[in-house]
């Protein structure tokens, strides 16, 4: 549960690397970091009423009992983000003790992040050693896309959670094997709320929009542009089609993060390709 959404958490969670066909070796199991905390359920108090007026006392400890529960879920959700954050800075470390940089890629589903990934580790791969964790609730076809380019990569599903955790990216890292000196993307679950609230131990967090999305989707979803360091405009080859206006995008996304740095392109045709690339390439 990550608190906002609510996201289940009975499902579990596997980390999986692609092998031949359907033959997949299933590394690892395990539940989200908040099972086994206790659930909050409604409490029952009894009061003894000398003065008669039960309907009134009845309806204060309705009101008493919201609150508490209210307080619950906070307080729950302030334990997994704190349990989150420790575990994010143990990732930071490792990271930065092998000379690793982590990229943590967030975005609404469908904005192009694996075909981006994919096209990115073509033009670099003699250049820059990459590792991938790919993100998603079921199946492993965005870690079978990354397989096809010769590249190490680990699928997470998350089941019904809809966000990758600090844990999550530790145990996928580890079965990654990560060499010095390495880039590492994470590409999260296709979401623009929860995953910005959970620190993976990343350099930087890149967030990418495509044209095809409202040009306002850095007012809707401003946690996630606040929390990033660059912000992709992906699929600019559609510009013609749609109604986006990259002007009034970036000017939204500047407004809830002043430091954010754009890059415009297309994974698809290529144009705007080389600024991201030689970034990447600056981060080491
Ligand atoms: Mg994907």
């Amino acid at each position: 549960m990550c608190g906002t959404c609510g996201c289940g958490h009975d499902d579990g969670v596997h980390i999986r690397k692609p092998g031949n066909g359907n033959e997949h070796e299933h590394i690892h199991t395990h539940n989200h970091e908040h099972d086994g905390l206790p659930h909050s359920h409604p409490h029952t108090h009894t009061h003894s009423h000398d003065d008669g007026h039960e309907h009134h006392h009845h309806h204060e400890d309705e009101l008493a009992g919201h609150h508490h529960h209210h307080d619950r879920e906070i307080r729950l959700e302030q334990d997994v983000l704190h349990k989150n954050n420790l575990l994010a800075e143990r990732n930071r470390g490792y990271f930065e003790g092998l000379g690793v940089i982590a990229i943590n890629m967030v975005s609404a589903p469908g904005s192009g992040k694996t075909t981006l990934l994919e096209r990115t580790i073509e033009a670099l791969k003699n250049e820059i050693p990459f590792f991938i964790i790919e993100g998603d609730q079921q199946t492993m076809h965005d870690a079978e896309r990354i397989h096809a380019t010769g590249t190490p990569v680990v699928q997470v599903n998350t089941g019904s959670g809809c966000h990758l955790d600090a844990g999550m990216v530790n145990k996928a890292a580890r079965e990654l094997e990560l060499t010095e000196n390495a880039i590492l993307i994470i590409e999260n679950v296709g979401n623009l709320v929860c995953p910005s609230m959970f620190d993976l131990g990343e350099a930087y967090r890149v967030v990418i929009i495509s044209v095809t999305e409202g040009d306002d989707k850095p007012l809707k979803y401003p946690d996630m542009f606040r929390t990033s360091d660059l912000c992709i405009i992906n699929k600019t080859d559609l510009l013609p089609y749609v109604d986006f206006d990259t002007g009034r995008a970036k000017d939204y996304a500047l407004r809830v993060n002043h430091k954010l740095k754009f890059f415009e392109l297309s994974a698809r045709s290529g144009e705007g390709m080389e600024a991201w690339h030689e970034w990447l390439k600056g981060t080491r």
